[in-house]
């Protein structure tokens, strides 16, 4: 099946979208990136973008902080997604990439005086952490706080930070890293941020953790509340809780909601997914995929109903 992108304005073969040796985002990471799942609904011949919008207001604002100035508004940014999906013909799961970067051929380390586009790729993809259940490892690398590089903003140079933890996790035998801030309290995963169930009420760590305020994050935040009546307490959270929790799980984009059953080797609850995370997933899948009325304006369809 052939892929495209949206490449300097226009729809291209994926392989002919390439850019100059000397582009700025490659040397500096002076770009900001989005990844949009498109969930595949076998009964419907529907593939559904989830949080479409909200994805791409996330972008925009992250490319103002690079002092971007990108031609496109978010609306144009989703109906130019739905078409390129609709070119893609694909009829499975599917990964949305959009990188809004410094395309300047020029060296020097600033932000300013610098040309900008912006790009989407689109990709047939399936599970990212591909278990039943993670097991997780508290990594020695810490996220950033705000004033050293915004974790709140998706820049591209600092995801390098990710991969430090994430390789590291992998290396020890884990499946995925947790994060702490400086001051050692529980951040998020390397593409995932994190919840716990404790004391019968679901916690997640704050905004001001150091954390990415990820959009599946928010999406189960208010599915815990509206569909399960259960709140989310935003607070810090330390590393032993992570290892007293009765249940836990991340969530993103990539990882959907993949629940964690140890945490450096700390067995969390009684059994691989817990009953309230297993509930919580149901929901969430159904809701992705189309299959929940109460949410379909969360659902972009790709082709035409
Ligand atoms: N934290 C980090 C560091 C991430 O890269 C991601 C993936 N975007 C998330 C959290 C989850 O964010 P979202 O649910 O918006 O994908």
């Amino acid at each position: 099946m052939p892929s495209f992108a949206f490449f300097q304005g226009e729809t291209v073969p994926l392989e002919e979208a390439k850019i100059g040796v000397m582009a700025h985002a490659l040397h500096y990471g002076t770009a900001v990136f989005e990844g949009i799942r498109g969930n595949w609904n076998e009964e419907a011949g529907q593939l559904y973008l989830f949080r479409l919008p909200e994805h791409y207001r996330r972008l925009l604002k992250g490319a103002s902080i690079l002092k971007m100035k990108p031609a496109y508004k978010a609306e144009d940014l989703c109906n130019i997604t739905v078409e390129l999906a609709r070119k893609c013909q694909l009829k499975e799961d599917i990964y949305v990439r959009p990188l809004a970067y410094k395309s300047s051929q020029a060296f020097g380390v600033r932000l300013h005086n610098l040309e900008d586009d912006l790009l989407v790729i689109i990709i047939p993809w399936g599970a990212y952490l591909d278990v039943e259940s993670a097991h997780c490892g508290v990594s020695s690398w810490h996220r950033p706080p705000d004033n050293t590089m915004p974790p709140s903003v998706k820049i591209s140079g600092m995801y390098v930070n990710n991969a430090f933890a994430k390789t590291q996790a992998i290396e020890n035998g884990f499946d995925e890293a947790i994060m702490l801030t400086p001051d050692g309290h529980v951040a998020e995963g390397s593409g995932e941020n994190i919840f716990i169930l404790a004391g019968g009420k679901l916690v997640t760590p704050p905004t001001s953790d150091n954390i990415l305020p990820g959009i599946t994050r928010d999406s189960i935040i208010t599915l815990a509340r509206e569909e399960l009546g259960i709140e989310t307490i935003e607070r810090t959270i330390d590393r032993v809780e992570l290892y007293n929790a009765e249940e836990c799980f991340l969530t993103g984009t990539a990882a959907h909601l993949t629940p964690v059953s140890e945490v450096d080797h700390y067995k969390i609850g009684s059994c691989p997914v817990g009953p309230f995370t297993k509930k919580l997933m149901g929901l969430y899948f159904d809701v992705i995929r189309g299959k929940h009325p109460g949410y379909m304006h969360w659902c972009t369809p790709v082709f035409p109903e």
